[in-house]
């Protein structure tokens, strides 16, 4: 149970020294309790005081670090159950399954197809993080060749998913370097799972066949001294496991449940025929609340519609999506090539550039800061006036890149086309259609 405002404050040293920022000891106590301060704030807890204390201020759910490398991820850590309330901190994590039977150059083939699923959007790669080795039952040595590989030749993470204690041995050997997640402890085999995951600092699995069948078996686990832990309550019909994800989330925030505090691990791949009902199914994984949601395959038309559902849930709601200020060069434009400005909401900004691709006629677009607005919100709030829009011009270097004058402006800033005219003397400023939909056709016509 996470620790009281009082009780936090027994254990501080009470001289009221102001240097977390608050003026007393017991205010500082207060806003650990309610998770508005941290605990290295105060320089003065004792190491004692502070392990007691790190209840406290730690997540309700605790994040768990999975993999290495540059798709290295973390799930869990959320502190709210709806994302309006504050924001959602670590995105699902998207999988697909490989199993430990597949050949040698088929695995390199599908690694390759993998690799290629990747996307830019918003100045972000997105892309999928992990692939489950699972155990077709043809050996530990088989299994092992396969994770090894995955772990070794592919940026990929991974789950190694066996309930074969000397199979998992197997695939720790080779695979274990790259911090995988064991899946899974059961009933069955706690103690054997729980020692591996323990002796090799390895995140591990927990299933049962019911959110309250998980409880006894997580307060073992954590008995023995694990700490990464990730929840699976069994369920493989749709309705159930949506169920489990909501009672799990609520009972680890709101009952502040310690043997359910972790996230979990949900599998569309056991809950569908075809890969469309698993996307659907992943859709709303993803939403609520999955961790790990794993699918029994990738390919574009699937992954790419979840990549951009997981960028939009877990962008924090109180800042809007932007991208950087500067020069986009749209088709390999030239010195000749038009002009445009319009502001750096990160919507605006692709429908824009869309809309110039889809014309063909290359182009540079410049973006400017209006700290996320878009265009009228913008030019309302002061945050794209021309004086602003006509200096950025200057100091953008677009003109050491074009020999012609003129800047087309969105149709929504016509009135601010006097300014910038006064700011950039000598360059025509031309207002632009006010949909980004008649870009094109603006575009040709000129
Ligand atoms: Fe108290 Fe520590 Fe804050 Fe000083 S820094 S007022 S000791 S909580």
């Amino acid at each position: 149970m996470a620790l009281t405002g009082i009780q936090i404050f027994k254990l501080l040293p009470k001289t009221n020294c102001k240097e977390c920022g608050v003026p007393t000891c017991l205010a500082f106590a207060m806003n650990l309790a309610s998770g508005k301060a941290e605990l290295d704030s105060c320089p003065y807890v004792s190491d004692e005081a502070k392990e007691q204390l790190a209840e406290a201020s730690a997540p309700p759910i605790r994040p768990v670090a999975l993999g290495k490398g540059v798709r290295k991820t973390t799930t869990g850590g959320e502190t709210v159950l709806y994302r309006h309330e504050k924001t959602f901190f670590n995105p699902t994590i998207l999988a697909a399954t490989v199993s430990s039977d597949i050949d040698a150059a088929e695995l390199d083939k599908t690694l390759k197809i993998y690799n290629a699923f990747q996307y830019e959007r918003v100045g972000l790669n997105l892309r999928p993080e992990l692939l489950v080795v699972k155990d077709a039952g043809n050996g530990a040595e088989a299994f092992a060749t396969v994770a090894g590989k995955i772990a070794k030749e592919s940026e990929f993470n991974l789950v190694l998913m066996t309930q074969d204690i000397d199979v998992m041995k197997a695939g720790v050997e080779t695979a274990g370097f790259k911090r995988p997640l064991l899946y899974a402890a059961t009933a069955d085999n706690a103690d054997e799972m729980g020692a591996l995951a323990k002796d090799n600092d390895l995140p591990l699995a927990v299933k049962a066949d019911s959110v309250e069948a998980l409880q006894p078996l997580t307060e073992k686990l954590t008995g023995m001294g694990l700490k990464d832990l990730v929840l699976d309550p069994g369920s493989r019909e749709i309705k159930q496991a949506l169920e489990d994800q909501v009672a799990i989330r609520r009972a680890a925030l709101k009952a502040s449940n310690k043997a359910l505090g972790f996230p979990t691990i949900t599998f569309p791949c056991e809950m569908a025929s075809n890969l469309d009902m698993e996307t659907l199914i992943a859709g709303m994984m993803v939403a609520k609340y999955g961790g790990i949601v794993v699918m029994s395959d990738f390919t574009s038309e699937s992954l790419f519609p979840l990549l951009l559902e997981r960028l939009n849930i877990y962008t924090d709601p109180q800042r809007p999506m932007t991208v950087t200020e500067g020069i986009f060069e749209i088709g390999n434009p030239d010195e000749n090539s038009p002009v445009l400005v319009t502001t750096n909401f990160a919507l605006t900004y692709f429908i824009v550039s869309g809309e110039i691709e889809a014309s063909k006629v290359p182009a540079w677009l410049l973006i400017k800061d209006s700290e996320g607005l878009s265009v009228l919100t913008a030019w309302a709030a002061g945050k794209f006036g021309g004086d602003d829009v006509g200096m950025f011009v200057k100091k953008s270097g677009i003109m050491d890149k074009v020999k012609h004058t003129e800047l087309i402006i969105p149709g929504y800033a016509a009135a601010i086309a006097g300014d910038i005219e006064e700011e950039l003397p000598g360059w025509t400023i031309t207002v632009g259609p006010r949909e980004a939909a008649h870009l094109p056709a603006f575009l040709k016509s000129k």
